[in-house]
């Protein structure tokens, strides 16, 4: 995702978008020269879940870009008006077929290079058979010594798993 998109028309009125400082100690911001409109580029949020079946982790390879053929956990954007814990589980069984129950935290990831916020959480299978659906090429079981650290797509997904063996898997 681009970080700073330069938007040249106001989304409300079709004016002329200019880079203008509005607070000191903040970025420049959109604003329309025409009817002042500030285009605020928020960061995006993204709700994950790590989920055993069997002892194993769930993990998928990713279909889509970016990052297509890695591996990652279950997961994917936060819609407006859905809570981020209810989008976890919708993209998990999007993804993997599976439902499941939200548990706690595992952690909130954010990097000054990516506009994306990752939340992530533990989460326990109610029911469903596990396998590839939407976005997923394949789904795999994976021990926790097993994990394919370097065919990880992303460094959230990395220090997600890192942090969840930690509390649940000391000695690997
Ligand atoms: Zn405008």
């Amino acid at each position: 995702m681009h970080r700073n998109p330069n938007y040249s028309f106001c989304p409300q009125c079709g004016g002329q978008m200019t880079h203008k400082l509005l607070k000191k100690g903040e970025p420049k911001r959109l604003v329309c020269s025409a009817c002042e409109f500030v285009f605020y580029l928020d960061p995006k949020v993204a709700a994950c879940v790590i989920t055993e079946v069997e002892n194993k982790i769930v993990i998928l390879k990713r279909a889509i870009p970016p990052e297509i053929g890695k591996w990652v956990i279950p997961g994917g954007f936060v819609d407006v008006g859905e809570t981020v814990p209810a989008a976890a589980a919708r993209e998990t069984l999007e993804e993997v077929r599976l439902h499941v129950e939200i548990g706690p935290l595992v952690g909130v990831y954010s990097y000054p290079d990516t506009p994306v916020v990752v939340i992530v959480y533990e989460a326990q299978v109610i029911n469903g058979v596990v396998g590839a659906a939407d976005e997923a090429l394949e789904v795999d079981l994976v021990a926790p010594s097993e994990i394919p650290w370097e065919r990880l797509a992303f460094t959230s997904t990395r220090q997600a798993l890192r942090d969840y063996l930690r509390r649940h898997y000391p000695e690997v």
